[in-house]
């Protein structure tokens, strides 16, 4: 196939790209989708075919949810035979958190679905969006001999293509606003759009899969010098929670004050999981480097090696709306499933 047969759909979710100034307040909202495609004209030449959809109700990205996670891999799935590539356009704020979403309930994904958005309304003279959305629909179309370029859950932003769930979003002002630490850019975008082709997963093989149950029995504890022990308690008892997600210190490092330890084994005993995410940006966890983790390993806290929180978050409510628990839940969440950790 070449890039004048490749087919793409739009999927337009909300966020600052499609935002108008609201008369009254001058706060940004989203408007009608109709707008965006009369704001960028340059969409109808471009050599691919571009069709665009949205979501019941787009939204500042603010207001995501899991909702709108099934709307979108719904709408991919319904449409998944007739495109050879998706761009969804969606605010940056959960950009990470939804890519890392998609790219676990698109299992078998075999055809690129690329996120993109921008810093500044596409209605203003110095938007970031035009580039971010006609650099994603390029990328979003490119096929080599018939097979896709990119066949994963991407994000575009500002000249780089990054794997969706080794990013977060750093910078709230800059047009360069997410990084992925622990991943090289799968392409960057300059006079040519040069891919990083070894560090592209290959196309799956095997049918879409679309697993839409996400389970939300999840709570993230940031432990900080002085943290009280309530609180520690209470977030290691609410209710009907299934995970912990400890955002620790360094490389996977917390307090050794016995009544912590001794609390953390205990819920352990009872059945609680509890996962060990860094709250550095780059690097990972590796329990046991330090003595400060012995106690979490011996405890049975879960590593969550060099994920990021966003695609931890995600790993786990995927996880967990599948119904695996336990031990099955811990040698599930340590392994592969799409590029999102190094193992
Ligand atoms: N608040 C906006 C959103 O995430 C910001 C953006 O679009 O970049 O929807």
């Amino acid at each position: 196939m070449t890039k004048e047969q490749s087919k793409v759909l739009i999927i337009y979710t909300g966020g600052t790209i499609g935002m108008i100034k609201d008369s009254e307040s001058g706060a940004l909202k989203p408007f009608d989708f109709a707008q965006l495609e009369k704001h960028i004209p340059e969409i109808g030449l471009l050599a691919c075919q571009v069709d665009a959809t949205s979501i019941a109700h787009p939204i500042d990205s603010s207001n995501m949810n899991i909702a709108e996670w099934k709307e979108i891999a719904t709408i991919i799935k319904d449409s998944y035979d007739d495109y050879d590539g998706f761009v969804i356009l969606h605010g940056s704020d959960t950009m990470a958190f939804t890519g890392a979403a998609l790219s676990f309930m698109l299992q078998n994904l075999a055809k690129p679905v690329i996120l993109t958005g921008s810093q500044l309304p596409i209605g203003v003279v110095r938007t970031d969006g035009k580039e971010n959305i006609i650099t994603a629909l390029e990328i979003a179309s490119d096929y080599d001999d018939g097979k896709p370029v990119v066949p994963e859950v991407a994000i575009y932003f500002e000249y780089h293509l990054y794997r969706a769930n080794r990013t977060y979003k750093f910078n709230a002002e800059h047009f360069e606003a997410f990084r992925s630490p622990n991943y090289p850019p799968l392409a960057e975008a300059g006079v040519q759009i040069k891919y990083n082709r070894d560090y592209i997963l290959p196309p799956s093989q095997g049918d879409l899969d679309v697993s839409l149950a996400m389970d939300n029995s999840v709570v993230v504890l940031t432990l900080f010098p002085g943290i009280s022990q309530h609180i520690v308690e209470a977030a290691l008892n609410f209710n009907d929670v299934q995970v912990v997600i400890m955002r620790t210190y360094g490389s996977g490092n917390a307090m050794t004050d016995s009544w912590f330890t001794e609390m953390v084994h205990e819920k352990i005993e009872g059945g609680l999981l509890i996962i060990n995410v860094t709250q550095c940006r780059a690097g990972g966890v590796t329990q046991g480097r330090y003595a400060t983790s012995t106690s979490l390993s011996k405890a049975g806290v879960i590593s969550g090696g060099d994920m990021v929180i966003e695609a931890a978050l995600a790993k786990t409510m995927h996880l967990l709306g599948k119904g695996i628990r336990g031990k099955d839940f811990a040698q599930a969440f340590r392994s592969n499933t799409c590029g999102e950790i190094t193992v």
